[in-house]
């Protein structure tokens, strides 16, 4: 059993694949062009955005948001102190301060009531100069964006969705992607749209910041990119990863409704023993990963020993939190009981839309037997 099951579903859409690969390859057009540019038109129609602009990797996607808006030393941005240290990391490089904000119980998301509160401590301190959220749709579950967008409003920050984990799922009627100010997405191969290697995007509505990440992510090009008006840096998107995502994107929405259908299964089957994720009833997660959280983390391990006897495999995801990481060390001044509590206790399960029934029961009565 695969964790991510990426076989199979190069398998079941083997015929597309191959001859856009072929295709990209014969034509000898490996960078910018149709491929690319067609991707980026289907994806913002299916984001529901005017504006994607394709790149190297979310990581960049971050970095190019964080460059456009011109965020760096003085800044506060605050971010969820459980994410993968990507959706801070440019942000810190371009030397803002993080802020890290617990997150909530239930949702596992950024807190809103916790971020108002960093908010207005920063802003009593005065040292440093409240910028930016940047809210995560974490394991695929969208954040809180009512209550985030009304907060950022508020005290004039800019609200950016870092939606790596989240393409394909919906936020009352909306595509993730399309909340806050603007927002990035990767196609790391294991994200809910991946690629064959490493992509990334950054979706927007505002034409002037558009123009301006398309200048910064070929060097800084003015007119031409040998006609550089900023310093910028190299990030794209090539034309065998563009023809890999094209196939992909054109089977996201039946891929996700038979995510909705094995989350549905694991909820069933595991509810009463352990606990499942939370999942607001007008949102549609993405389940970039399906997380479990134990009673503690002597059942985490028991459970996650139970799997791997049984050659099922599991992940932690994540088991440390932003704050705690030597890199911030500077910043780890607050206590982050929630998402302490979560790093100690999760773990998750086998997921994808080509998990099949048998499996599904499988994983189950393994984690049921291990914790009765
Ligand atoms: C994967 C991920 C990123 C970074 O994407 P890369 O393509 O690996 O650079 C950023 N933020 C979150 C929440 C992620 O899960």
């Amino acid at each position: 059993m695969e964790f991510i099951d990426l076989k199979s579903q190069y398998k079941a859409y083997k015929d597309e694949f191959d001859p856009a690969i072929a295709q990209v390859i014969s034509d000898a057009a490996f960078i910018g062009g149709a491929e690319v540019n067609a991707f980026e038109e289907e994806l913002a129609s299916y984001i529901g955005v005017e504006h994607c602009i394709t790149c190297g990797n979310g990581t960049e996607a971050l970095q190019l948001i964080y460059m456009a808006y011109g965020i760096g030393s003085g800044d506060a941005v605050f971010c969820p102190d459980m994410t993968f240290i990507a959706s801070i990391e440019p942000a810190a490089m371009l030397g803002a301060t993080p802020v890290f904000v617990d997150i909530d119980p239930v949702s596992y998301n950024l807190d809103p009531a916790a971020l108002e509160k960093r908010i207005c401590e920063v802003k009593e301190a005065g040292k440093l100069v409240p910028k930016a959220v940047v809210a995560v749709d974490f394991l695929g579950n969208p954040a809180a964006y009512d209550e985030l967008s009304a907060i950022c409003k508020k005290h004039g920050l800019l609200l950016i969705e870092d939606g790596a984990q989240g393409t394909g799922g919906i936020y009352k009627g909306r595509k993730l992607g399309s909340l806050g100010d603007i927002a990035a997405t990767s196609f790391f191969p294991s994200k809910p749209l991946g690629c064959y290697g490493d992509g990334g995007a950054v979706f927007t509505n505002d034409e002037g910041i558009a123009e301006l990440i398309r200048s910064i992510k070929v060097h800084g090009k003015g007119s031409s990119k040998y006609d550089n008006v900023r310093i910028g840096m190299n990030s794209r998107l090539d034309n065998l990863q563009a023809a890999v995502l094209r196939v992909k994107l054109a089977h996201l929405d039946e891929e996700m409704e038979r995510r909705q259908e094995v989350a549905k299964a694991y909820d069933a089957a595991l509810r009463d023993v352990i606990s499942v994720p939370f999942v607001e009833p007008d949102c549609r997660s993405a389940y970039a990963q399906y997380i479990l959280l134990a009673k503690d983390s002597a059942e985490r391990e028991m459970v996650m020993a139970a799997m791997n006897d049984a050659s099922v495999p599991s992940l932690i995801y994540y088991p440390k939190c932003l704050h705690a990481m030597k890199a911030f060390k500077a910043c780890n001044d607050e206590s982050y009981p929630v998402a302490e509590d979560y790093a100690a206790r999760n773990f998750g399960l086998p997921f994808s839309a080509f998990l099949c029934e048998e499996d599904i029961e499988r994983v189950c009565s393994v984690v049921c037997n291990a914790i009765d």
